[in-house]
């Protein structure tokens, strides 16, 4: 399975409870395993550093005979020739020109056997990937020995702008570091690009499910089993017994995941609680509420974010 939406829509927390359905194995964010995992040797899910976690040690030595054989600066080129946004129009038809389909294998083959080698070593049932960027999920639909099925999130444009106007620290580095923040115009411009590139996903490539992270947060079970099912899991009432209630919030039972790069939740484990963050009804200014709004009205209205309270 494949997350795709906009960072900062809750795709971690959902990647999360998916990996905890019998036979569903988490990766984190593969797209950017290469670097930050790979060369930058940050942190993996699990707490341990990438080149000392067990399980990415398994995975690259089944994948490549081990990781001192890959040269992350070549799939960081071949990323920057195809993987990227502008060429998704590119993506979308359905003959490529040799060069770029012969590129684009080579890109792609990366990706087939990471997913072939964790699969293997866990044998999971089906695997998640949340790279979320619409444009690897076009790649990656052009293989079909992937299964590729696209888990399309949504969040309300409003909170996922302010979501990155705020300050972030990242724990994946021992450094003092922080995640990357946009300017509301700029958020609200990829979120659409984003938004509109994973609908076309769904008309011409691949199995596209389009959950929202207001129904996610509101009701947990629901939103999980439905996504079993569209990744052909078996999962009845017992799969959910991870999910539960505090008193005041829903509530997640989490264990250890391996997720290769990701937000900081990657890390929580135990009980957590799910809840769903409104912080931009009360904080965001007018100014850039109002940008955001008109800038993303047509979808907002399409994913049922106006004309009433969500
Ligand atoms: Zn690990």
């Amino acid at each position: 399975m494949y997350l795709g939406g906009l960072g900062r829509s809750g795709s971690t927390l959902l990647e999360r409870l998916l990996g905890e359905l019998p036979g569903v194995v988490p990766l984190g964010e593969v797209v950017h395993m290469w670097q930050r995992g790979l060369a930058e040797n940050e942190r993996c899910g699990c707490g341990q550093q990438f080149g000392r976690c067990d399980f990415w040690l398994q995975v690259g030595k089944t994948a490549f005979g081990g990781w001192d054989k890959m040269d992350a600066q070549r799939i960081a080129d071949l990323k920057a020739a195809i993987d990227r946004i502008r060429f998704i129009p590119r993506l979308a038809r359905a003959e490529l020109p040799a060069r770029i389909r012969q590129r684009l294998t080579e890109y792609t083959d990366y990706y087939l056997r990471v997913y072939q080698a964790a699969a293997e070593v866990t044998g999971a049932a089906a695997l998640v990937d949340s790279s979320k960027h619409a444009s690897l999920a076009f790649c990656l639909s052009r293989r079909p020995e992937i299964g590729l099925r696209v888990i399309h999130m949504v969040r309300d444009s409003r909170a996922v702008a302010y979501s990155w106007t705020t300050r972030v620290a990242r724990p994946d580095v021992s450094a003092e570091s922080y995640m990357t923040r946009y300017p509301p115009v700029r958020a609200a411009a990829q979120w659409n690009a984003e938004n509109y590139a994973l609908q076309l996903l769904g008309r011409r490539r691949a199995p596209v499910l389009r959950i929202r992270y207001e129904d996610l947060v509101r009701s947990p079970e629901q939103t999980v089993l439905a996504l079993a099912e569209f990744a052909g899991i078996d999962a009845d009432e017992t799969a959910l017994a991870f999910l539960g209630t505090d008193g005041y919030a829903r509530t997640a039972m989490l264990r250890e995941a391996h997720t290769a790069s990701g937000n900081p939740m990657r890390f929580a484990t135990g009980e957590v609680s799910i809840r769903g963050d409104e912080r931009w009804r009360a904080a965001m200014p007018d100014s850039h509420r109002r940008t955001v709004t008109a800038m993303t009205l047509p979808l907002l209205r399409r994913y049922g974010y106006l004309g009433r309270p969500a």
